[in-house]
């Protein structure tokens, strides 16, 4: 146990008089307010690391904690067992590598939470510890390192933005894999995004703010600092403008970021985008579509005597049109107007629209230009990453995916999130329960049996034929034959009327049907209300064909790529809904999750004001709730609640009991006698091939006290 000379003063502290309990399993009382109590004493010691069982709690300590990820501390975990050692992320990683390469099994790590308690921070950290666990430096090897960490800061600027709880939130899910050889080098890698959150392209909340990307351009664009040509062309439009001149970013009262410079942030991103093989042009076309989103959304409509829409100042959509390649003419009539195909014979009449249409139109077009590039920004980097093949490769990926939402006024976006964190429970009951069963058969201990609640019934009543997804498609879809209609309207009725489910509650007490304006969905981490207004707009999420025309018309080569044509005679494309997308999605990330072993991080976030030092016990006793901590306490001492090896068992108690020090040779027959000195009798504890189990916490109260003693 030569490790417990280490010299580093982090880990030294750590492995040092107990602060509270280090996994909530030991709690003598399963209450969330005592679990919340223990995560507050120990984070006040810059203890911000914990666990239940194999699973990683982190509480964001909003500082840096002094030498907790430092060399000496990486060489502490390197090559040893995470359960010698005090929770760190550094030990769940170690865990996982290894696992990886002795094993030869897939790996996942899983980070949940709140936005804003550490998702994004642990997903870097992990990323760290593994580029230096892979010591390999072979020009390839580095070269996949430089690409997967410089590709951190690019998908950052495009997929993050100040929120009133996070200044650098993520408003998207990232899945990213690392592929290694069985030597352990890595060999590539591949990022699989989910859900970006397009809806802030045109739409933020007070004192927040659209992607970072954006800010970056104008700062751009007036300090300077684009050295290449091609690049400068694009961005001289916006010359001389501020963020406070465009609509889509001066709503919301919120323009810098404190402590951020955003011209420095662009210097990032630029070289992030040279290290990931955009090239030039591309990088040109890409600066030019987001200077054309800008525009766009200057673009005002007016009502005509008649009420129909019409473009109030023409430079604006000029301007956009111009920066996208594509003829100015054809972007107003398909701003203000729409072919409408009737009749059986098909015959096609312009109608024009009304201003609340033609907003939505340019918001759709915006929203897509926007998604689209992100979509290509993400294939590029795993084409510079390079495609390996992966069936002769084992994997680690890290899921860092934004957790459970409840905000006051919950819609679709919120919707998907939580139904994507459904799933995500789901995989974790299924496969921590037989996560436990290979632990007890490995020890050779015999299996119990467990109570849980199984959030399958939710799921289901989300995403089965008949459940709630499935009906708001099918509204969607018949109310567009219709040609429109109170699409939300119906969606409710056809809830009440046929989706019956015990964790579905519409409340119809008052007045009629129509009057019915949200629904509530018990979570298996609380019940969320959400408004209906809007929700079928946001599920066709779909840009009406003459823009889309107009957008597949570019000259632009990027364009061409964003927006390709449609495939000839496969007539009117069949547009999946940002429903089944979500289903999909989901779908697949339970396949990728589930033919790996899965590590689990949940994020803790301790007070909304992002200081260090403040702990707001109500905020955390929320979080310890939805992220179904005590459910997963209970699952766990279900069985055994304490497990640990013998040796680090022996090392912290074996000075209480006279047969085993100052001498103890016998793993074994020393364990059998300390518990026996803490009271506990045979059927308390378990003793495995290298583990002991003890089923109770309470012998480890006891035997805490009798080591104060010596
Ligand atoms: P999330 O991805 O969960 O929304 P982030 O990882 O972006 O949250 O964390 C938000 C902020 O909290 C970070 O910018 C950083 O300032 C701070 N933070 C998070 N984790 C740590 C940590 N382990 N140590 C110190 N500060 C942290
Ligand atoms: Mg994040």
């Amino acid at each position: 146990m030569d490790y417990f000379l280490t010299t580093d003063p982090w880990v030294r502290k750590a492995l040092s008089e107990p602060v509270g309990v280090e996994d909530l399993t030991l709690l003598s009382d399963i209450a969330a307010d005592k679990a919340v109590d223990n995560l507050r004493t120990r984070l006040k010691a810059d203890l911000i690391y914990g666990s239940i069982g194999a699973v990683l709690l982190s509480v964001n300590p909003f500082k840096p904690i002094e030498g907790m990820y430092s060399p000496g501390v990486f060489d502490v975990y390197r090559g040893r067992a995470r359960h010698e050692l005090p929770s760190h992320i550094f030990g769940l990683t170690e865990s996982a590598y290894t696992a990886m390469l002795d094993k030869g099994e897939n790996q996942a790590i899983v980070i949940t939470g709140e936005s804003g308690a550490g998702k994004t921070e642990a997903a870097k950290k992990i990323l760290e510890y593994l580029a230096a666990a892979t010591t390999g430096s072979t020009p390839e090897l580095l070269r996949v390192k430089e690409i997967f960490l410089e590709s951190n800061p690019l998908l950052e600027a495009f997929g993050n933005a100040k929120t009133v709880r996070n200044d650098n939130s993520s408003r998207f899910g990232k899945y990213f894999a690392l592929f290694f050889k069985g030597s352990g080098d890595a060999v590539g890698g591949r990022i699989t995004k989910y859900l970006l959150e397009k809806s802030r392209v045109v739409k933020q909340s007070p004192n927040e703010r659209n992607f970072h990307i954006f800010y970056q351009v104008v700062a751009a664009a007036n300090q300077g600092i684009e050295k290449s040509a091609a690049v400068q062309s694009k961005l001289s439009t916006i010359q001389g403008c501020k963020p406070q001149d465009f609509d889509f970013l001066n709503r919301s009262g919120c323009f810098t970021v404190h402590g951020v410079d955003d011209a420095k942030e662009y210097r990032t991103v630029q070289h992030a985008m040279q290290v990931c093989g955009i090239s030039e042009e591309d990088r040109a076309s890409l600066m030019g579509i987001l200077v054309a989103i800008l525009w766009l959304g200057n673009v005002q409509f007016v009502a005509n005597p008649a009420g129909n829409a019409q473009i109030q100042d023409l430079g604006p959509a000029d301007k956009a049109a111009a920066l996208l390649e594509i003829p100015g003419k054809l972007l107003q009539d398909a701003l203000v107007s729409r072919a409408i195909t009737s009749g059986g014979r098909g015959s096609t009449y312009f109608s024009p629209q009304t201003v609340p249409q033609a907003e939505e139109a340019r918001n759709a077009l915006a929203k897509a230009l926007y998604s689209n590039s992100f979509d290509w920004i993400v294939s590029k980097v795993n084409e510079a990453i390079g495609v390996v093949d992966s069936k002769s490769c084992v994997s680690i990926g890290v899921l860092d995916i934004y957790g459970f939402e409840i905000l006051e006024h919950n819609s679709f976006e919120q919707f998907c999130i939580n139904y994507v964190n459904e799933k995500l429970q789901q995989i974790f009951i299924t496969l921590t329960l037989r996560g436990e069963q290979e632990e007890y058969k490995a020890e050779g201990i015999s299996w119990e049996p467990v109570q849980f609640f199984d959030n399958k019934v939710v799921c289901d009543l989300i995403e089965k034929r008949g459940g709630i997804l499935s009906t708001l498609d099918d509204c969607c879809k018949q109310m567009m034959k219709q040609g429109g209609g109170e699409v939300d309207a119906e969606f409710i009725k056809r809830c009440i009327d046929t989706v019956r489910h015990d964790h579905l509650e519409i409340d119809t007490k008052f007045g009629r049907e129509s009057d019915v304006t949200k629904f509530d969905i018990k979570h298996y981490a609380g019940k969320v209300t959400y408004d209906i207004e809007g929700l079928s707009d946001k599920n066709r999420d779909s840009v009406h064909d003459e823009l889309l025309n107009v957008a597949q018309g570019s000259s632009n080569a990027l364009m061409q790529q964003l927006f390709p044509p449609k495939a000839a005679g496969a007539g009117r494309a069949q547009v999946k809904t940002a429903g089944s997308q979500i289903k999909d999605q989901a779908a697949q990330l339970v396949i990728d999750l589930s033919s790996a072993v899965p590590h689990y991080i949940r994020c803790i976030k301790p007070n909304q004001s992002k200081q260090p030092g403040d702990f707001d016990v109500d905020f955390t006793l929320h979080q310890v709730q939805y992220l179904g901590l005590m459910e997963n306490v209970r699952i766990r001492r279900a069985g055994f609640a304490y497990r640990n090896s013998m040796a680090r068992f022996l090392f912290r108690y074996a000075c209480i009991c006279p047969e085993t020090w100052p001498q103890c040779d016998d793993l074994i027959a020393g364990t059998h006698a300390v518990l026996k000195m803490a009271g506990v009798d045979e059927a308390g504890y378990r003793i495995g091939k290298t583990k002991v189990f003890v089923r109770h916490p309470d012998p480890l109260l006891v035997l805490e006290d009798l080591r104060k003693e010596k």
